[in-house]
């Protein structure tokens, strides 16, 4: 093996061993975890020895970046699955409808009409999370807390979005355990089954809370 090729392996053999720890000591229930592997930053030659790997769930952040990416990579590895993670504009709907296979950053109505039009248009019917802005940060994306359960019935009765489940990204520097626990009530309430929560410094602490998939960059791409 090349030795990036090698580094990816045990990069991804590392994490999974965390997250099978973590969903084992926190016992049931046990439900599998997925991996998104956040390859925002990094070249397509940087992602490729992951791919190789094995790995084949990825987030990105933007939607430009994405689609000079991930394209090429998409022929080689027909079976990749491709979730955004970052903030959408109404303008970019068309483009992220068509390069990417999950929406996680849902967060208001505007967006959800858009997304739904263009997967009306383009026959893709994308599994979306919602962003709960679960800190009531005034610079973050995200519904309000308050407002969360109310804005999924919405999008699934009035924007026929079919929501998968809720996605935050908890506030720096507090322990982000009461926010996890927080987004799995929000989403017991809401009537959806998955949790995307978890970065690199906090993924076992999210799949002690419930997390259904994580998001972790750094942990195995390297410091962006
Ligand atoms: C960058 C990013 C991540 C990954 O963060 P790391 O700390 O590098 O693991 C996860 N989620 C979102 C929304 C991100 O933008």
């Amino acid at each position: 093996m090349a030795d990036s090729a090698e580094s990816a392996q045990v990069r991804l053999d590392y994490i999974r061993a965390r997250m099978e720890k973590a969903r084992r000591r926190f016992g049931p229930p046990s439900q599998a975890v997925e991996l998104v592997a956040v390859s925002k930053t990094f070249s397509a030659d940087a992602v490729e020895p992951f791919l190789a790997a094995g790995q084949r769930v990825f987030g990105e952040n933007r939607v430009q970046e994405a689609k000079e990416k991930w394209p090429g990579l998409r022929e080689k590895y027909p079976d990749l699955t491709l979730h955004l993670i970052g903030p959408l504009q109404s303008n970019k709907a068309r483009e992220a409808v068509a390069v990417f296979d999950v929406i996680e950053t849902v967060d208001r109505d505007k967006i959800a009409g858009a997304l739904a039009a263009e997967m009306a248009r383009a026959q893709r019917n994308l599994p979306c999370f919602v962003q709960v802005n679960i800190g009531g940060e005034e610079q973050k994306a995200g519904i309000g807390a308050d407002e969360a359960v109310d804005f999924v019935r919405r999008c699934r009765t009035v924007h026929a979005l079919n929501i998968v489940g809720l996605m935050c990204i908890p506030p720096e520097g507090q322990p982000p355990g009461p926010y996890f626990a927080h987004l799995a009530a929000l989403a017991r309430a809401a009537g959806v089954e998955q949790l995307s929560m978890g970065m690199s410094a906090d993924f076992e602490t999210a799949i002690a809370m419930g997390a259904t998939h994580i998001r972790v960059g750094s942990a195995l791409f390297g410091q962006r």
